[in-house]
């Protein structure tokens, strides 16, 4: 097993929701002990914050207070000595620019991370199963397609509401609901009837609901992806390759 000098400290902003940031915690310590053998495990620092306040800001559509409340707790970790700041959830990637204004250290990017495992799998058009604001808004659509090439579907609309109160009524909760799960796989099983070749897991809680197992076509969980390119950052010091369209 190599040994590197020095392992880059990744700067956790978790608890949106807290069952999927235990899973980061989990599949990271879990990388760093796979590449570095024995009782390695990983130098990080998290910061996890009330989930009650930042959903309410989200669903009052406040999301200048939200994109502040998580600047400054990604400030925090970088006093605290945090090389790089991995936000764990898709959704507030919505307010990356919000926080990266306040920072001086990067942030690796949940997209950049699930893009690039997409492309490596030579999947061109891929289903995004996510929250509301993740679906159906442009900033992580438009970095999928714009920065990465790639086409994208998405579910109809009374879909990506279903898909959504299953996210913040269940899954955050850590409620794991086999009708809902049925119901994810009705629109995923829907969406590769439109052409898609892959399905991303776009919520960093889904992965408690659908798993590879379930399916035929490939699946990018978000929460593993990203997971796993923290452990590489970590290590390298580099971030994922972005691909130029
Ligand atoms: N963890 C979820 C995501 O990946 C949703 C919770 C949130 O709003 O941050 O989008």
């Amino acid at each position: 097993m190599s040994e590197p000098a020095k392992l880059y400290r990744p700067g956790l902003l978790g608890g949106m929701s807290w069952e999927s940031t235990a899973l980061y915690y989990r599949w990271i310590n879990e990388g760093v002990r796979q590449k570095l053998g024995g009782l390695h495990s990983a130098p990080l620092l998290m910061n996890s914050v009330d989930f009650a306040t930042i959903e309410a800001l989200q669903a009052s559509g406040n999301w200048d207070a939200a994109g502040d409340a998580l600047a400054t707790a990604a400030l925090e970790l970088e006093s605290a000595g945090a090389d790089f700041i991995v936000i764990c959830t898709n959704t507030m990637h919505k307010v990356t620019d919000a926080i990266e204004a306040r920072i001086s250290i990067p942030i690796l990017h949940i997209a950049d991370a699930t893009a690039v495992a997409i492309k490596a799998r030579n999947v061109q058009t891929v289903a995004l199963l996510g929250t509301g604001f993740t679906m159906s808004e442009t900033f992580y659509t438009g970095r999928l397609i714009s920065q990465f090439g790639l086409d994208v579907l998405l579910p109809t609309a009374p879909e990506q509401q279903e898909i959504h109160d299953i996210i913040y009524q269940e899954l955050c909760l850590g409620v794991i609901n086999a009708e809902s799960k049925q119901r994810y796989l009705d629109v995923i099983r829907s969406l590769s009837h439109q052409g898609a070749e892959g399905i991303i897991l776009g919520c960093t809680e889904i992965t408690l609901l659908v798993k590879q197992s379930d399916l035929t076509l490939p699946v990018f969980d978000t929460t593993a992806l990203h997971a796993a390119a923290t452990v590489n950052t970590m290590i390298s010091g580099e971030f994922v390759l972005t691909h130029a369209v």
